[in-house]
C-alpha cells in the first residue's frame, strides 16, 4: 500500500486536483499500484478552519505518507493576514518540516503548443530541460542576515550565501540520479569566478561526478546560463544550481514553453518510503488564480504532470508515469485545449473534460 496526502488547497487547486486524483486511481487499478488517497487541508481553507493555515493533522498526514500531492494556495480573502499565518506559509512549513531540499522543474515545449512559447519555433522546438535547484540554503537562509543602522544614520543589509560540502554532495546526486533517468547530460550553474562560495560547489560537483561517470557533467557560469536558455535552449539536458541562481532560472526555464497550465514541479527530501525512495511533494508551479477560481475553466495538466512525476520520483512506477506523460501528449495533438492554451481551429475544453479526457486516453493505451 502507497499513501498519498492530497492537499487541494485553495482556488483552482481543488478543482485541478480532483481531475489528477480521478487520473491516479485509473493508473491505479490498471497497473495494482495499491494507491491510498487521504484528502486534508492546508492554506486559506485551513485557516478558516482551525486558525492555521497547516494544522498539524494535515502535517501528520505528510510525514506519514509516501507522497504529497498539492494544488494551490492562497487568495484574496486572506491576503490582509498576518504574515505568521498567510496560506503560503504551509508551503514553507510543508517543505522544511518534510525536509525537502530539491526542487525539480521540468520546462518541455511540446509540439502541439509551440506557438504558446514568445520565442521563436526553431529555437524551442523540442525542448526538454529540467532544472534542479537547491532548496533549503544559500541567501534565503545564511546567517548573518538583516538590515542594520550604521552610525551615520544610513542603513545596512545584509545576506549571506552559504553552503557545505554535505548540502552540495546530496543536492548533485539527486541531479546526477536525474540526469541518469533521463539524457544524461548535466551543467551545473554556478559564478565560481566571483563567489568562493560557489567555488566550492564546482569543487564538490566535480567530485560527485567521480561517482556517475556514465553522465556528462558542464560547467556554466550563471549569467551565461540565463543567455544560454534564450540562445539555445536545446543544448541543456538537467541543469543543477543554488538556491538563488535556480529560483530565477527556473522561472526563466518554464517561460521558455508559454504556458502556466502546463507545468509540473517536484520538491524531494532525503526521508525515503518503505520502498527505499524519495517522499516528495508534488504540485504544479501555479498559484490558486482566484480570477478562474470555480469556473471549470483552469488546466488540469500542470497537476496531473506532477502526479507523473511522483509516480516516477516516489512511487517506483515508471510505466504509469509514462502513460501519463503520452496521454497529455495524444489528447494536445488530438486538438482538446483548454481556454489558456486555445488557439483557433482547436476544441476548447473545460477542466473536467480535460480531466476525463486524459483518463480516457489511458485506459485506451496498451500496457
Ligand atoms: P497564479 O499562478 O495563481 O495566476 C497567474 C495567472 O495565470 C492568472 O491569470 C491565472 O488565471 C492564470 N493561471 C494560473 N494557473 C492556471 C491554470 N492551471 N489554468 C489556466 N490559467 C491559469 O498567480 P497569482 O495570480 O500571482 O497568485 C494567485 C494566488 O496564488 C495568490 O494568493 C498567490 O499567493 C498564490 N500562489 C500560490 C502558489 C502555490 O500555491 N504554490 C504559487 C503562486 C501563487
Amino acid at each position: 500500500m502507497k499513501k498519498i496526502a492530497v492537499f487541494p488547497g485553495d482556488g483552482i487547486g481543488k478543482e485541478v486536483v480532483r481531475e489528477t486524483v480521478e487520473v491516479l486511481k485509473i493508473v491505479d487499478k490498471k497497473y495494482k499500484l495499491s494507491l491510498e488517497f487521504e484528502e486534508a487541508l492546508v492554506g486559506g481553507s485551513a485557516y478558516d478552519e482551525y486558525k492555521t493555515p497547516l494544522p498539524d493533522s494535515s502535517l501528520k498526514l505528510a510525514k506519514d505518507s509516501d507522497a504529497v500531492l498539492l494544488g494551490a494556495v492562497g487568495g484574496p480573502k486572506w491576503d490582509g493576514l498576518d504574515y505568521s499565518v498567510r496560506p503560503e506559509r504551509a508551503l514553507l512549513g510543508l517543505r522544511s518540516e518534510l525536509g525537502l531540499f530539491a526542487n525539480l522543474r521540468p520546462a518541455i515545449v511540446y509540439p502541439a503548443l509551440v506557438q504558446a512559447s514568445t520565442l521563436k519555433k526553431e529555437i524551442v522546438e523540442g525542448v526538454d530541460i529540467m532544472v534542479v535547484r537547491e532548496l533549503t540554503g544559500d541567501v534565503y537562509f545564511g546567517k548573518p542576515r538583516g538590515v542594520e543602522k550604521l552610525s551615520d544614520g544610513s542603513e545596512k543589509g545584509i545576506n549571506t550565501m552559504v553552503y557545505t560540502t554535505p548540502e552540495i554532495e546530496r543536492i548533485a546526486k539527486v541531479a546526477f540520479d536525474v540526469a541518469r533517468k533521463r539524457n544524461k547530460k548535466l551543467t551545473s550553474v554556478d559564478k565560481a569566478n566571483v563567489l568562493e562560495c560557489t567555488e566550492l560547489w564546482r569543487k564538490v560537483v566535480t567530485k560527485v561526478h567521480k561517482d556517475y561517470s556514465d553522465v556528462e557533467l558542464n560547467h556554466m557560469y550563471v549569467d551565461n546560463c540565463s543567455m544560454q536558455l534564450i540562445r539555445y535552449p536545446k543544448q541543456f539536458d538537467v541543469i543543477v544550481t543554488t538556491n538563488l541562481f535556480g529560483d530565477i532560472l527556473s522561472d526563466e526555464a518554464a517561460m521558455l514553453t508559454g504556458s502556466i497550465g502546463m507545468l509540473p514541479s517536484a520538491s524531494l527530501g532525503s526521508r525515503l518510503s518503505s520502498s527505499g525512495s524519495p517522499i516528495g511533494m508534488y504540485e504544479p508551479i501555479h498559484g490558486s488564480a482566484p480570477d478562474i477560481a470555480g469556473k471549470d475553466i483552469a488546466n488540469p495538466i500542470a497537476t496531473i504532470l506532477s502526479a507523473s512525476m511522483m509516480l516516477k520520483y516516489s512511487l517506483n512506477s515508471e510505466k504509469a508515469s509514462s502513460d501519463i506523460d503520452n496521454a497529455v501528449l495524444n489528447i494536445l495533438n488530438k486538438g482538446y485545449r483548454t481556454k489558456d492554451i486555445y488557439e483557433d481551429g482547436k476544441k476548447l475544453v473545460g477542466t473536467k473534460e480535460m480531466g476525463r479526457l486524459i483518463g480516457e486516453e489511458i485506459l485506451n493505451e496498451k500496457r
